[in-house]
């Protein structure tokens, strides 16, 4: 089932969300409906506040990129409870969007590696170590269970610049 999006700049994007400590049934129709629901939308993942459930499970629509560095997405991954560590002194900055701000993609800096550890829809624990893209967007979820969103990440003088665009798409999407 394709789950409806929650837009910026609604108060479920800024509330830490709750760590999970049952997987349920409901949860993996949950965590199926989100990959779907990345797919339609074109997305390369999708954290649980933005279809308005406030707990910490995101999605990943691929895990691996290609040549250049760009996702090679239909590899969908779930991770529950996550926990990232380890992040590079070395960092990275490349562009990233978020289906929650439509339209917007600008540049943020990142670690270029990190840890993710968290539990599966079996609940059993992973660990990977990330790097690039792959790095990048498990962070940019991760963050959405905290309440950050990736404009929070940029520098001062871009987040003047898009001021308006923002406005707009709350404008368009809370009216
Ligand atoms: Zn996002």
């Amino acid at each position: 089932m394709i789950l409806p999006l929650v837009y910026y700049d609604d108060k479920r994007l800024r509330t830490k969300c709750e760590s999970i400590t049952t997987i349920t049934d409901e949860l993996q129709t949950l965590a199926r409906d989100m990959i779907e629901t990345t797919r339609a939308n074109k997305g390369l993942g999708l954290a649980a506040p933005q279809i308005g459930k406030l707990i910490r499970l995101f999605v990943l629509d691929f895990t691996e990129c290609d040549d250049e560095g760009y996702p090679i997405v239909g590899d969908p991954l779930v991770f529950i409870n996550p926990v990232i560590t380890n992040p590079s002194k070395e960092v990275v900055t490349d562009f990233e969007g978020c289906l929650s701000i439509p339209g917007l993609r600008e540049e943020v800096t990142r670690p270029k590696t990190i840890t993710v550890t968290a539990l599966d829809l079996d609940g059993n624990e992973f660990s990977i170590e990330a790097s690039d893209y792959f790095a990048r967007a498990i962070m940019h979820e991760n963050d959405h269970l905290n309440g950050v969103l990736y404009i929070d990440r940029v520098p001062p003088y871009v987040r003047k610049a898009i001021k308006k665009d923002l406005q707009a798409i709350k404008r368009k999407y809370h009216s």
